[in-house]
Order: structure tokens, then C-alpha cells, then sequence
């Protein structure tokens, strides 16, 4: 594997450093899973869509720049080094962009991609049912064909940005009458039809970071299903793949945190702060881990380029860097000592930062995404080639 840059990779880095530098906001925007705050990032990636740089890996017709990923992890480390804004619509820009380039029809790419882009329209994901969590394939809710709609009926729950975004992809079962991931359609939902309620849910901090949605007999078009009906189980493991084993969570997310970790073990070195040997084992292995991941997702991409497919080591990949996020946060909260336990916004919060809200977010990393139990089955069947019971 060739570790260095080609001039053309360091040229578009300097290209997006430059832009970045002077178009990031200059004050963190307030949390996407308020209101004014949804409204601010979807201004901000209205600005990051109209300097190109939405998504840099997509065709320039629906509103990319024809880069390829490699130019992409480059972009995510600019991204992250500037302290830009998370994505609102990360799911759909990662995750159903991606699968609706390899499903889609030409007018869906067409009618999608580029609103989706901009932020124009934002994303929830609608897999997860009150009895279809770790068990997907039990879900219940049914879209009925009726002429030239789905008439969709049940409930989807924690849809994250579900209390504010604009459509929702799911799965819904098609044939009544099929079972198990047999019978499912991978549709795509607008949330404000007619027979459709959305609840918002709150999150330990009190923002509505999810939503619940309700379908009574709603009506939604045909046109709007991704891959053939009946194929939806297909169509989600493609989603899944991008979402464990690449996209969601790119590996400048976890270098920037180990980055800010050691800086803050330096503070605390400086100021007298208690740091023992293992607090100081434990930083320096999460800075070597985060660089591994970079180093593994190189590989990945450089695999994929060559014509390669995410398959079931996206599991491996998942578990990895859900659990860093976590040691990374745990780290940090030894280092702050009795101030971990401050908000940001507290009176003697001084420089904190944002590492209490990161670590309860980092807690539900082993959650989403598919729990890690369900990624170690995978990965015990089909890596390791375990029987099943
Ligand atoms: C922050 C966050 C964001 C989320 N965003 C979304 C979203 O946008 N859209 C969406 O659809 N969902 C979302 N979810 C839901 C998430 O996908 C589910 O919580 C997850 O799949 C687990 O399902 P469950 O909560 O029903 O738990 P359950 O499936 O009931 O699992 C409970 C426990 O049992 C374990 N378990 C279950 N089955 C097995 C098994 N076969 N072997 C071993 N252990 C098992 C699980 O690992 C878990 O520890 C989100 C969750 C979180 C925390």
C-alpha cells in the first residue's frame, strides 16, 4: 500500500482547507436536535453544498464533485481539523445517498441526490419498531400496493432527527402473508403525507434527538420504492454496510478526538493534575488506535477502489470504533478529575469542553448502527465461521 499523496490529493486538501478556513462558522452552531439549531446546519450545509463540497465522492450532476473516497477521507480530515459542524443529514448523505447511487432509478438519483445534498431535504432512518430492534427482520409495519401507491399502516420508532427532518427510509413489509426478511420493500417516505404522525422523543439532555412515527393509511407513491419489491432485506444490508463499515463514522472524527485527549493530558501535566502511568498508557493507546482505524479505512477504501465490497468485517470495523469513542471518553473524564462532571455552559466549567455530552453520546455508539452483540454474532458466523447455536 503507497501511504504518500499524489499532487493532485494535496492540491484539493489545500483546496479544502482554504474554504473551510474561511467559511466555517465561527461559533459552534447550536445541537441539530433543536430547532434553531436544525435550521442552522441546514443553512451551513447549504453553504458546504454551494462550495462543492457537500459530498465530495458524488457524480457532479447530482451535486458532488466526481472525487473518489480516498479524496473523501482526505476531505473528512479537513473537515474535522477546521471544527465544522456535524451533519445533519448524515443519514442521508452517508448512508441512503449511497445506496440510492447503486438502487436508484436515473429520475430517483435525480429527484434525491441533489436536495439531499444541500440539505434541502434531511433524512431520518425508520428501521427500528418497538419489536424489530437487534431483530430487524421482525418488523411489522405493512405498505399495502393500492393502483399506483403503498398504503402503510404501523410504527417505526427512534428515528434519530426524526422530530425535524423532511423524509424517512425504511423497510415495510409488502406481502402480509411473508415472514422473516422475505416480503420487505426498502421505501422512501415523505413525513409531512397525510396519515403520518411524528412524535418527537427526548434524549437524556432533553433535546428531541428522535422521533417515533406513526402510519395510519398513509399513501405513498410507488415510484417511491428503492429496488425491486420484495428486495428491501438486499437493499438495507447495502445501507447497513455503508453505515458500519465506512461512511457513518469516518476515522477524522475519532484522530480529532484522540487529538483534543492529548491536549488535554498536557493541560492537566501542566497544571499539577492527578495522572498516574496507566491514565497515561491509556491516552497514548487511544491516539495509536485512532491512527489504526485511519490506517484500516485506507485499506478498505483503497480495497474498494478496486473494485472490492464492504462485507461482514464492517462489523469489526463497528465494534472498534464504538468501543475507542468510548475509552477516549473515559480517558478524558479521569483527566478533568471532578470537573468531568460540568457542562460546558456551567459557571467553573473553565475548559471541559464538550467531553461529558460526548461521552453519554459515545455510550450509545455500542447501540446504534446494530448493538455490538449482534455485530460479534456476525462476525462469529460469518467471519469465523461459527455454527449458530
Ligand atoms: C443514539 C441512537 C440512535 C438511533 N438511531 C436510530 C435511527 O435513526 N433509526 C432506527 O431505525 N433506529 C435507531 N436506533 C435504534 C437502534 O438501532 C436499536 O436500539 C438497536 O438496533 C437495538 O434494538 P433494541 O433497542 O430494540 O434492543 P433489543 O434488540 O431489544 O436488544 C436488547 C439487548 O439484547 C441484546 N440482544 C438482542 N438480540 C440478541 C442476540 N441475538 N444475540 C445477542 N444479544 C442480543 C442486544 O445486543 C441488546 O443489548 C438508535 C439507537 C440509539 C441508541
Amino acid at each position: 500500500m503507497d501511504l504518500t499523496y499524489t499532487p493532485e490529493q494535496q492540491t484539493f486538501r489545500k483546496e479544502a482547507r482554504a474554504w473551510l478556513e474561511a467559511n466555517v462558522p465561527a461559533e459552534p452552531l447550536p445541537s441539530f436536535d433543536t430547532e434553531i439549531g436544525f435550521a442552522a446546519h441546514c443553512e451551513w450545509e447549504k453553504t458546504l453544498n454551494a462550495g462543492g463540497f457537500a459530498m465530495v465522492p458524488w457524480p457532479k450532476q447530482y451535486g458532488g464533485r466526481g472525487s473518489d473516497l480516498l479524496e473523501w477521507l482526505i476531505f473528512e480530515e479537513e473537515y474535522y481539523r477546521a471544527g465544522a459542524p456535524g451533519r445533519v443529514n448524515q443519514n442521508g448523505i452517508f448512508l441512503l445517498g449511497p445506496t440510492i447511487m447503486e438502487y436508484g432509478t436515473p429520475e430517483q438519483k435525480a429527484r434525491f441526490l441533489p436536495r439531499m445534498a444541500s440539505s434541502e431535504e434531511v433524512w431520518a432512518q425508520g428501521w427500528s419498531e418497538p419489536n424489530a430492534g437487534s431483530d430487524m427482520a421482525n418488523i411489522q409495519a405493512t405498505a399495502i400496493r393500492d393502483g399506483d401507491d403503498y398504503v402503510i399502516n404501523g410504527q417505526k420508532t427512534w428515528a434519530s432527527r426524526g422530530a425535524y427532518a423532511h423524509w424517512l427510509f425504511g423497510m415495510f413489509r409488502t406481502d402480509p402473508e411473508s415472514s422473516r426478511h422475505h416480503g420487505l420493500t426498502f421505501i422512501l417516505v415523505p413525513l409531512d403525507a397525510e396519515g403520518i404522525t411524528v412524535r418527537p422523543i427526548e434524549k437524556i439532555n432533553g433535546k428531541k434527538a428522535f422521533a417515533e412515527v406513526f402510519f395510519d393509511d398513509a399513501r405513498v407513491s410507488a415510484e417511491h420504492k428503492l429496488g425491486e419489491e420484495g428486495q428491501g432485506w438486499n437493499v438495507a444490508m447495502a445501507t447497513a454496510g455503508f453505515e458500519r463499515g465506512l461512511m457513518l463514522r469516518s476515522p477524522a472524527r475519532f484522530q480529532n478526538t484522540a487529538r483534543k485527549l492529548i491536549d488535554l493530558y498536557r493541560e492537566t501535566v501542566e497544571r499539577g493534575g492527578f495522572v498516574d502511568s496507566t491514565l497515561r498508557d491509556t491516552v497514548a493507546r487511544c491516539w495509536m488506535d485512532a491512527e489504526a482505524y485511519a490506517l484500516n479505512t485506507y485499506q478498505t477504501v483503497s480495497r474498494m477502489l478496486g473494485g472490492g465490497k464492504i462485507g461482514a468485517e464492517a462489523s469489526l470495523n463497528k465494534i472498534f470504533w464504538s468501543e475507542l469513542d468510548i475509552r477516549m471518553h473515559e480517558a478524558a473524564l479521569s483527566l478533568l478529575d471532578a470537573r468531568a462532571e460540568l457542562l460546558p455552559d456551567s459557571p467553573a466549567a473553565d475548559a471541559v469542553g464538550d467531553w461529558l455530552e460526548g461521552y453519554i453520546f459515545a455510550l450509545a455508539g455500542p447501540i446504534y448502527a446494530g448493538t455490538n452483540e449482534i455485530q460479534r454474532n456476525i462476525i462469529a458466523e460469518r467471519i469465523l465461521g461459527l455454527p449458530r447455536k
